[in-house]
């Protein structure tokens, strides 16, 4: 059985010609998966019956299952999916006036162990594949109602998505451009290139690859100005020094839908957020069209960073603005529902070892969600 949410456009219709079906097949399907939400083969009505009788045979549409849904006092939503062999993973919605964010995960655990994120301190455990990827999107659309058909401004609701969940990206990069692929697709989720974020800890040869097979908006998260400093926090900096990695910020420009890149700078009392280390910030970045997002630290537990006092961080911003930089500061959202990424899951993750039985713990969480 082949689960067609793994599949783009392309794939799709590989799919259908390999057993002897039309091209535009595929387009009928994708529609029903991914515009109208449908997993029934039955369900969709322009596709003859004795096709549907087939696919029946052949595919299924399985997008991961949702374990936990928990809604912040702020309207941020997060949602727990069980990927199979005791692994969950999270993506966050967060709603705003404008827009409506949605933050998705791209692998179980990360291998790239940066000392202050809760997801690299799990481990690596596999990458995510692409219909749990956009099975993410998927069962989010049906938990907010944009697949009812009364909800036309529904159909808008996630109008932003970010690869900024649990993973790094780029080190799954095959499944996560044909993820993006079916996000841009109009046949799919239709989003324009400007409204899809890839985040990544800085894989160079990768970010060429996806400058080249699929531009979205870049985020980078850089963390720390100097080689010394970011070895420290993010050890793939020891493989793709920060030299490199301004060389291939401004590579990625040169295709990239929006003018700039962002870097992302988590605030660490003490360790990054001086004066001195925001003039070496704007140094180093000079030569990058760029704007920052400036994160404060969320802690979760065993850490020892803090969270800058937000005096400090006002200051950081301020001095990057001063030399023309926009630098905004993220809202700390979502805190009484364990804001920090990947701290969820981590907790699932704890239990179920400590139980051995996976079900129970699920069941448990599910109970304490809905609360
Ligand atoms: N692996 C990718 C994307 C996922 S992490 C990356 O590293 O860019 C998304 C963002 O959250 C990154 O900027 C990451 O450094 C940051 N982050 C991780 N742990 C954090 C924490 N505890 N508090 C604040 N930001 C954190
Ligand atoms: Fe992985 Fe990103 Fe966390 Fe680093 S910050 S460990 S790259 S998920």
């Amino acid at each position: 059985m082949i689960n067609l949410l793994d599949l783009d456009a392309a794939g799709l219709t590989a799919f259908f010609s390999g057993h002897g079906e039309k091209p535009f097949r595929a387009r009928q399907v994708l529609r029903w998966m991914h515009r109208f939400g449908q997993a029934d083969f039955d369900a969709m009505s322009d596709i003859a019956r004795s096709l549907r009788e087939k696919l029946k045979t052949l595919a299924l549409v399985a997008p991961p299952t949702v374990v936990a849904d928990r809604l912040a006092e702020d309207g941020t939503r997060k949602f727990l999916f069980d990927v199979g062999g005791g692994n969950a993973v999270e993506a966050v919605f967060i709603p705003e006036d404008d827009r409506g964010t949605l933050c998705v995960s791209t692998q179980a655990g990360c291998a790239l162990d940066c000392s202050f994120c809760s997801t690299g301190k799990q481990g690596f455990n596999r990458n995510l594949t692409v219909a749990e990827i956009v099975g993410q999107l998927w069962q989010v659309r049906h938990a907010l109602g944009a697949y009812q058909p009364a909800a036309t401004v529904g159909e808008r609701v996630v109008s932003n998505v970010v690869l900024m969940g649990m993973g790094e990206p780029l080190a799954n990069l095959d499944n996560t451009v044909m993820a993006l692929r079916l996000l841009l697709d109009d046949n799919a989720y239709g989003l324009s290139r400007r409204r899809v974020t890839v985040s990544t800890s800085g894989l160079v040869p990768a970010m060429d690859r996806l400058r080249d097979e699929c531009p979205v908006a870049l985020a980078v998260s850089l963390h720390a100005p100097n080689d010394r400093l970011r070895d420290e926090l993010v050890p793939i900096n020891r493989k793709y020094p920060l030299h490199e990695l301004m060389a291939a910020c401004r590579r990625y420009l040169e295709k990239a839908p929006r003018d700039f890149v962002t870097f992302e700078y988590v605030m660490l009392d003490g360790i990054n957020d001086s004066e001195a280390h925001a003039r070496e910030v704007l140094a180093l970045t000079r030569d990058v069209s760029c704007k920052f997002n400036l994160i404060p630290f969320n802690p979760f537990p065993g850490t020892s960073y803090r969270r800058s006092p937000a005096p400090r961080i006002r200051r950081f911003a301020e001095l990057l603005m001063a030399s023309g930089v926009v630098a905004t500061t993220r809202k700390t959202r979502g805190d009484d529902i364990d804001a920090a990424c990947g701290q969820l899951a981590g907790q699932v993750l704890d239990r179920t070892q400590r139980t051995a039985r996976r079900s129970f713990v699920i069941h448990q969480h599910r109970q304490e969600a809905c609360g």
